[in-house]
């Protein structure tokens, strides 16, 4: 594949599937047939995830035979020597599995493709609302449902909401309490929704201003990494140096509040 010729007719590609996707998720959803299988600690995966990611893999593989994956299901224990690799896939198929086996509406699947380090593709469907997120590189822009989005204009931290969310990782949980505690005097709310991905998209998309998390994995945050940048946002790590989706922790923000919350945390 040459991901640069070929960069729009690979999001149309992408778009189609990751709406299968969305079908898959939706009818266990609706079923009774959530089953739970237990990983490390307090973490857990379902059925659906499992073959949602077989299946987003096989039909990516099979159009594009050079592709490499680093996705929930399937990734290595030490993936940190994947982030310069070639065509990487970097997919979560269901963002949010406690949203989804408790049927809370929140949960997403998401979709980059990163190329020698480099997001070059984002997308982050949402199936119960329908809602498709979507930037690309050498596009100017990112789209919800092919509308154009931009993040908030809040500027005042008193009328600022931000979103967090809680790792698996217990001790990377402290971190986030530490920020909240610096940041919650003087903000508007602090929300947490459940799916990374789908928090981060409505971040880009102007329904909250801040987004902070420690203990997230690329494929929770790689399609973000090029929807919010494109939608006017900013994302740095909460110390405020450049931030890579390899990065467990994220500030993500419309771009007016990041030097602000950096001040507080
Ligand atoms: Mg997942």
């Amino acid at each position: 594949m040459d991901p640069k010729t070929n960069l729009v007719i690979t999001q149309q590609f992408v778009r189609r599937l990751i709406k299968k996707a969305g079908k898959i998720l939706k009818n266990y959803f609706y079923s009774d047939n959530i089953i739970r299988k237990e990983k490390a600690g307090v973490d857990f995966t379902t059925e659906a995830d499992q073959e949602v990611d077989k299946f987003l893999q096989s039909k990516i593989k099979s159009r594009y035979v050079k592709s490499n994956f680093l996705t929930e299901e399937t990734a290595p224990k030490d993936y940190s020597s994947l982030s310069d690799t070639e065509n990487l896939w970097v997919i979560d198929p269901l963002d949010g599995t406690i949203n989804f086996s408790r049927k809370h509406p929140n949960f997403s699947i998401s979709i980059a493709l990163m190329h020698k380090g480099e997001i070059i593709l984002g997308t982050i469907y949402v199936p119960l609302e329908d809602k498709l997120y979507e930037a690309m590189k050498n596009r100017e822009g990112s789209y919800l449902n092919n509308k154009r989005i931009y993040t908030s204009e809040t500027s005042a931290l008193r009328e600022t909401v931000i979103a967090c969310d809680w790792a698996w990782d217990l001790e990377k949980r402290k971190n986030v309490i530490r920020w909240i505690e610096y940041l919650s005097g003087q903000i508007r709310q602090v929300k947490s929704m459940g799916s990374a991905a789908a928090d981060l998209a409505s971040l880009a998309e102007g329904k909250i201003d801040a987004y902070i998390h420690s203990g997230l994995k690329p494929w929770d945050v790689a399609a973000a990494g090029i929807i919010i940048p494109k939608a006017d946002g900013i994302i740095t790590l909460p110390n405020g140096s450049t931030w890579s989706p390899f990065d467990s922790d994220i500030l993500a923000s419309n771009g007016i509040l990041n030097k602000k919350m950096l001040e507080l945390i």
